[in-house]
């Protein structure tokens, strides 16, 4: 069976203060035994750590160190304390025009330094509107993730672009549908495919996490704003539990 993992992205929030938020996710995560990952700003990696939390990056750069401002590379990340690192999420793709190739080397530069790599896809609402998301996100999944992905290195989220930050989920059919798609191509292509885990992330609320879970190839969600405090965070936990 896949692991489940319960991941929050804090995006570009979150100050020392927001810390605090820490402890009662840490005690949900304890009490219902669901690996969780809290991936906040990198100013607040370090601080982050909290036992029974997964502490993760957003973001890594493809090379180990040079001539790169602003950048973050995967062994900084390592060193501050991080487990995981987001590769690929949406926003970096179409913020700084990050590409499939640039993600897989950046997947290649996580794994290098013992990171473990949550590689995001997903179709703008135009691509899904056409028809065409299945081969979108096929390619996707087929040059974003590369060769040595194994269900100890890698997860997969998928985040349909159109639901990310906008309050829109996308309906449970259209969640198995690519699911059942992403799985079938992992285990076709890797010899464990089968127990990688599969995330899905877009809008995701205590409200509606119970119906995404009950779906076949979810194992957890990539929550942004309902991860930035316990009480929107936990019953998230709670949830994927249950399920
Ligand atoms: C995300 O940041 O990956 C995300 C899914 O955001 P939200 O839950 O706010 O839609």
């Amino acid at each position: 069976m896949p692991s489940k993992l319960a991941a929050g992205n804090w995006k570009m929030h979150g100050l020392q203060s927001s810390l605090t938020e820490l402890g009662p996710i840490a005690q949900t995560a304890i009490a219902t035994g669901v690996s969780t990952l809290i991936c906040p700003p990198a100013t607040l990696i370090a601080a982050a750590s909290t036992p029974g939390l997964h502490i993760g990056g957003q973001n890594c750069h493809a090379q180990a160190q040079g001539a790169h401002t602003g950048d973050i590379a995967a062994q900084m990340l390592r060193d501050a304390g991080a487990s995981h690192v987001i590769i690929g999420h949406s926003e970096r793709r179409t913020n700084h025009s990050e590409t499939d190739a640039d993600v897989a080397a950046q997947a290649q530069a996580a794994w290098a330094s013992g990171l473990i790599a949550i590689i995001c896809i997903g179709e703008t609402l135009a691509e899904r509107e056409a028809g065409n998301c299945l081969n979108i996100l096929t390619s996707q999944l087929r040059e974003s993730v590369p060769e040595g992905a194994t269900a100890i290195n890698t997860v997969i989220a998928y985040e349909p672009v159109w639901a990310i930050g906008t309050g829109r989920v996308a309906e449970v059919e259209q969640i198995n549908e690519v699911h059942d798609t992403l799985r079938a191509n992992l285990s076709a292509r890797f010899t464990d495919g089968k127990e990688m885990s599969l995330l899905y992330g877009g809008s995701v609320k205590a409200t509606n996490a119970p119906e995404i879970f009950i779906c076949k190839n979810v194992n957890g969600a990539l929550v942004g704003g309902a991860s930035l405090t316990a009480k929107e965070f936990c019953p998230i936990i709670e949830a994927l539990a249950a399920h």
